[in-house]
């Protein structure tokens, strides 16, 4: 049994206590998944210099923003480490020299969905950095190479953002932008199809491409997904919602029909 894999759009860290419409997708398709072994998350929020991998047994639940209420400072999520899975990355990413992090912790890209999704927080999570400074294609290639961890029954789960820009995002005002939403459509429509060399260079796709995507770091994560997707495996949209400059479109591959 092959393990789905799963991009999610994880947006404002206030989502992990808010208990809304993204919360509430976040745990219906955990109850939609087999029990995972091990989880192993690619963050937006784990930039790194070559390719990295948590290799702790008790990540700490790292606080990576400001201006936030105590209320989400006091989130931790204590989910063990799983130092095997980290050793399993090293093997079966052959392109790259994979280095071991034996002190960092797990990014609010992680368990600020991860609170929602198991909240016993009793499923080891390991984080694989990205080497942001790559192209695409160098993400979606090492995606490929982490397909066997999903017959070990470890969940890949890439978190980011496919269209995201702070600098232009309204918190007063959520109304999604025109822009915004014909993005999120066009990169949907672009993963329907299965259209991968398309998508791992975004700004391919159109002026305002780089809109959506002024930096690569919460979009990277989606190619990592794309890049497990096996032929003529299912795939399909959940959180699929644009505010302000915003989309919390998210992606599930390989699961079954819904309950
Ligand atoms: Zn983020």
């Amino acid at each position: 049994m092959r393990m789905p894999a799963l991009f999610v759009g994880h947006g404002n860290p206030m989502n992990a206590i808010e208990r809304n419409e993204y919360f509430r997708g976040w745990q219906d398709i955990a109850r939609r998944l087999p029990k995972p072994a091990a989880i192993l998350c690619i963050s937006a929020h784990w930039e790194t210099h070559g390719a990295w991998v948590t290799a702790t047994e008790h990540p700490s639940t790292i606080h990576d923003f400001y201006g936030f209420p105590k209320a989400l400072f006091d989130v931790r999520y204590p989910a063990p480490g799983a130092p095997w899975l980290a050793e399993r990355v090293v093997a079966v990413v052959a392109s790259e020299r994979v280095q071991l992090d034996p002190g960092r912790g797990l990014d609010h890209g992680a368990w600020s969905v991860l609170v929602a999704m198991y909240p016993a927080a009793d499923i080891p999570v390991v984080q694989l950095g990205m080497d942001t400074g790559r192209p695409g294609s160098h993400h979606y290639a090492i995606g490929r190479q982490l397909a066997p961890l999903r017959d070990d029954n470890v969940l890949v789960l890439a978190s980011g953002n496919m269209v995201h820009n702070l600098g232009v995002f309204s918190f007063h005002d959520p109304k999604p932008q025109a822009w915004a939403e014909r993005c999120d459509e066009e990169l949907r429509k672009r993963i329907s199809a299965g259209d991968h060399p398309a998508l791992m260079d975004p700004h391919s796709l159109g002026a305002e491409m780089r809109l959506a995507v002024p930096t690569p770091e919460h979009y990277y994560p989606l190619l990592y997904s794309l890049a497990l997707q096996q032929d003529g495996e299912p795939l399909e949209f959940f959180n699929a919602r644009v505010t302000s400059s915003l989309s919390m479109t998210s992606v599930v591959i390989g699961a079954g029909p819904q309950a």
